[in-house]
């Protein structure tokens, strides 16, 4: 089964842009996935092919007028999850995307100007996501960031297949930090536990290092985890 992307946008130009190159880029050329890139404008009704209006109530900007994305939407609705990229969305999280990678694909609607107009999520099945407390000016990245996460967890995409098993969130923790090559680097050393061969101590040691970490950079997932609860030695469990 392939994962079937489809993006709903005023920019096709824009796709598949980054998700044509390195993991992503392979796996769409391997065809583990497909990615279309369609343009809202083409459902709109008026000869201007106007897509937006002003807001009602005024204020700055423009709205995307809801009968142009409900046609949008119904032109390529076929029981895929149907997603909206806004600010106002739930956070994207690692567990939802797993969960949309699992399925049949996704269709990503791209919002620009201040947004879709509110009626659209009442009247459509659209799950309205953001990828993050912060504004961009377009949907388009967003849709990237997802699709991207997604991807690379379809099966035979990324090289190893246990190389997904001990990453950050996967546990409700960030992961534990990394070293290479050169041991010795402007006079720091890799952690001697890592190159003990010790592979119980070594699995202790990243789990304590992922739960400091959690708790110093990510003090909101440390609590929800419920603190240090679960900080078993024998360390990469998964818990989700
Ligand atoms: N006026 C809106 C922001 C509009 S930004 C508000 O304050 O909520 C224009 C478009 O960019 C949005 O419709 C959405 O598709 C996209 N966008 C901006 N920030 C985003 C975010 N954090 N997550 C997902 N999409 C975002």
């Amino acid at each position: 089964m392939t994962f079937r992307a489809t993006v709903l946008t005023l920019y096709p130009e824009m796709f598949p842009g980054p998700l044509g190159t390195s993991l992503a880029g392979r796996a769409l050329g391997e065809v583990r996935w497909s990615l279309e890139a369609r343009n809202i404008r083409d459902h709109a009704i008026d000869k201007h092919r106007t897509v937006d209006s002003t807001p009602a109530g005024g204020g700055a900007g423009m709205v995307l007028r809801c009968d142009v994305l409900a046609a949008a939407l119904d032109a390529v609705a076929d029981g895929r999850p149907m997603l909206a990229m806004t600010p106002r969305g739930a956070p994207l999280t690692q567990a939802r995307v797993r969960a949309l990678a699992s399925g049949e694909g996704a269709i990503v609607l791209c919002g620009r100007f201040e947004g879709y107009d509110e009626r659209i999520f009442e009247a459509r099945d659209v799950e309205p996501v953001s990828i993050g407390d912060y504004v961009l000016s377009g949907g388009e990245l967003g849709a990237m960031v997802l699709l991207d996460a997604c991807v690379r967890l379809l099966p035979g995409v990324m090289g190893a297949p246990d190389s997904g098993k001990e990453e950050s969130f996967e546990s409700g923790l960030l992961e534990y930090p990394h070293y290479t090559r050169p041991v010795d680097w402007e006079g720091r050393t890799i952690p001697e536990v890592l190159r003990s061969g010790d592979h119980a101590k070594i699995a202790a040691w990243r789990h304590s290092m992922a739960l400091r970490d959690t708790r110093l950079r990510r003090p909101d997932l440390f609590e929800r985890r419920g603190g240090a609860q679960g900080s078993s030695p024998s360390g990469a469990q998964r818990e989700d």
